[in-house]
């Protein structure tokens, strides 16, 4: 999974990853499928163990243009899990009062607690993206925040926080085919908003953001992932390759906390 990862300080220009890359699985979409099946129930298993034991605490990020696949990732890639120990926590427009207090306020009250995954749809990176696009913050504002997010981001990690950030990568041709699809789609029709067009027209300027997030924001403790998104088969398997890998390498277990049952089993058999 290297060839996704961005190293740290690594000068990154989007138009190097192909968003159509299959990577090691050309030509293979069924076997694709059936080994993402085979991930989803390791990834079921291991949030399992992630929640009994109580120790570990992980923070999965996914950022992408609109229409990349953040919401159809999440729901193909967590389907086994068990919702009791994962939340999904949505970064909108910032409300009032989120906007009276600094940017990193709303997010951390939502980061992972002890065995608990966190599954961020959006999040702190808009402050550096579509704050920097739209010019919502002078730029002596935002270009600070990529050394308050390293920061806030090793305090988490130093504090127990496994932390994986996905950027999902399409291009403008399967954007537009998406919107498209939202336009003819009853079923779809609700996700399409009138903004979104004029939001295209700035994806030079995402772009830039993007390059220089992810090159100034990929740390050792909490690395990006670029995604080839166009093809949502290998986008799922990606991501939940990376995010099983990552929890096999945690050596979870189920806590043994009764050392000796006998006394516990002779009283219930007793009574
Ligand atoms: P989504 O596109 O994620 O499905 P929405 O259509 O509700 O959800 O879009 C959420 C919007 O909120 C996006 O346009 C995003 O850029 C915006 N947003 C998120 N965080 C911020 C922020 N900190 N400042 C300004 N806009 C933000």
């Amino acid at each position: 999974m290297e060839k996704y990862h961005i190293k740290p300080n690594a000068k990154v220009r989007l138009s190097d990853y192909d968003p159509n890359a299959l990577g090691d699985f050309e030509g293979e979409k069924r076997e694709c499928k059936k080994k993402f099946k085979q991930l989803c129930v390791q990834l079921g298993s291991l949030q399992k163990k992630l929640y009994a034991e109580h120790k570990h605490k992980i923070l999965i990020v996914f950022q992408a243009l609109d229409t990349g696949g953040k919401d159809g990732t999440i729901r193909a890639v967590f389907k086994k899990v068990n919702p009791q120990g994962v939340k999904v926590a949505n970064f909108k427009v910032p409300t009032p009062i989120e906007l009276d207090h600094d940017y990193l306020w709303r997010v951390h009250t939502k980061v992972p607690g002890k065995g608990e995954m966190v599954i961020f749809n959006r999040s702190h990176y808009e402050d550096v993206l579509v704050v920097r696009v739209h010019k919502l913050v002078p730029h002596e504002v935002w270009s600070k925040r990529y050394r308050h997010i390293n920061e806030f981001e090793q305090i988490l990690t130093e504090e127990g926080t496994t932390i994986l950030k996905f950027f999902l990568h399409i291009d403008l041709e399967e954007q537009k085919k998406r919107f498209l699809e939202r336009l003819e789609d009853p079923q779809k029709n609700w996700k399409f908003n009138p903004k979104d067009i004029e939001e295209r027209k700035l994806w030079g300027k995402y772009k830039e953001a993007y390059e220089e997030m992810l090159c100034r924001t990929s740390t050792d403790w909490a690395p990006w992932f670029v995604v080839p998104a166009n093809r949502n088969w290998i986008r799922n398997l990606i991501v939940a390759s990376i995010i099983v890998n990552t929890l096999n390498k945690l050596d979870m277990h189920f806590p043994n906390l009764i050392e000796n049952p006998e006394p516990y089993k002779a009283a219930l058999e007793s009574d």
